[in-house]
């Protein structure tokens, strides 16, 4: 995948989708990143001037995260007790280390693909 701007992007189009979705990027360019530290929406594209203050992706991405990280959770304890039978704070110790990153890359990519895609509807 080239990180290089498509030309389109370049002359005011719009950035691939899953650039934008993926890499955190502007919906717009490409290129300006999305997040200021982990969640937190910039106010405006720093590479092409976007205003990004009236994105608001909502309880989308944290809806997307409890459902899907929650069922993927119960399935994978429920196979790690029964198959393995760890001591409790294994349990203890293995969930929040993995469910914690996870919450965060889901919310972060949910995020960014929900401001991409309603961004895009809009522009009509
Ligand atoms: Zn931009």
């Amino acid at each position: 995948m080239s990180l290089e701007p498509t030309p389109s992007a370049a002359a005011g189009g719009v950035a691939p989708f899953w650039r934008a979705a993926g890499l955190g990027r502007c919906p717009r360019c490409g290129q300006g990143r999305l997040f200021a530290g982990l969640l937190n929406v910039v106010p405006a594209c720093g590479e092409c001037g976007l205003d990004l203050s009236a994105q608001d992706s909502g309880d989308g991405p944290a809806v997307l995260g409890i459902f899907v990280l929650g069922a993927l959770t119960m399935i994978g304890a429920f196979l790690v007790e029964f198959r393995l039978e760890p001591p409790l704070w294994v349990h203890a110790l293995l969930w929040p280390a993995l469910l914690i990153p996870a919450s965060i890359l889901t919310m972060r990519f949910a995020k960014a693909a929900l401001i991409a895609l309603t961004w895009r509807q809009r522009r009509g």
